[in-house]
């Protein structure tokens, strides 16, 4: 799942996961739990998503990698947030190939800048299960706590408009070399990411079935 940030892949690669019975592998939900656990990776990310940066490669290889040996990636998976970078996309070829489970589709939610930024204003997500809700379209159930396990909502720190734009440029200069990567390998599926969860997903579910 391909998308510049705000785009909703975490709560779309969630829905797909589900619908398809897989497992949804999130590197930002890795990485922030991590970050909340203290662990030598968490430590050393924390500044880099702080700043609207990614985090280097070699570190993010070895946390695909250690994710995708697990038991419930055996069936299949969505990832989302990974790859960002075309040396993640090629190293991810390779980790795949040699397991026998190639990519069978990539999707790319679009979704322009300025949707991105009033979206973010709005969002809270859940410290605990990652569920991202908004304040104007998708509401938590009572008020400001997760709708799966009570935890109370949090704004991201990496989601002031500031870093968001930040983000919004490394998403650009790095992560779209990653798109067309996959368009030259006939992957890619586009898919408008403006309307109702359930609008876009149903646009998803119809590219990759
Ligand atoms: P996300 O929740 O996917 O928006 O990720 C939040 C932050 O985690 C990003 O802004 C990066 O700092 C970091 N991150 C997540 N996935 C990657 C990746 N594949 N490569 C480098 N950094 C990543």
């Amino acid at each position: 799942m391909l998308g510049p940030p705000g785009a909703g892949k975490g709560t779309q690669a969630a829905m797909l996961a589900d619908k398809f019975g897989v497992a949804h592998v999130s590197t930002g939900d890795i990485l922030r739990a991590a970050v909340a656990a203290e662990t030598e990776v968490g430590l050393r990310a924390k500044a880099y998503m702080d700043a609207g940066n990614l985090i280097p490669d070699d570190v993010m290889l070895e946390v695909i990698r250690e994710r995708l040996s697990q038991p419930d990636a055996k069936a299949g998976f969505v990832l989302d947030g990974f790859p960002r970078t075309v040396v993640q996309a090629n190293a991810l070829l390779d980790l795949l190939l040699e397991a026998g489970t190639p990519i069978e589709r990539v999707v790319l939610i679009e979704v322009p800048d300025e949707a991105i930024i009033e979206r973010i204003e709005s969002r809270l997500s859940c410290p605990t299960c990652g569920r991202v809700y908004s304040m104007k379209t998708r509401k938590p159930q009572f008020d400001h706590v997760c709708d799966v396990d009570n935890t109370p909502l949090v704004r991201r720190s990496d989601e002031s408009e500031d870093v968001v734009r930040k983000r919004l440029d490394v998403y650009r200069e790095q992560t779209m070399p990653v798109v067309e990567f996959y368009a030259d390998r006939g992957l890619l599926r586009r898919i408008d990411g403006i309307g109702e969860v359930a609008e876009v997903t149903d646009r998803i579910a119809a590219e990759i079935a």
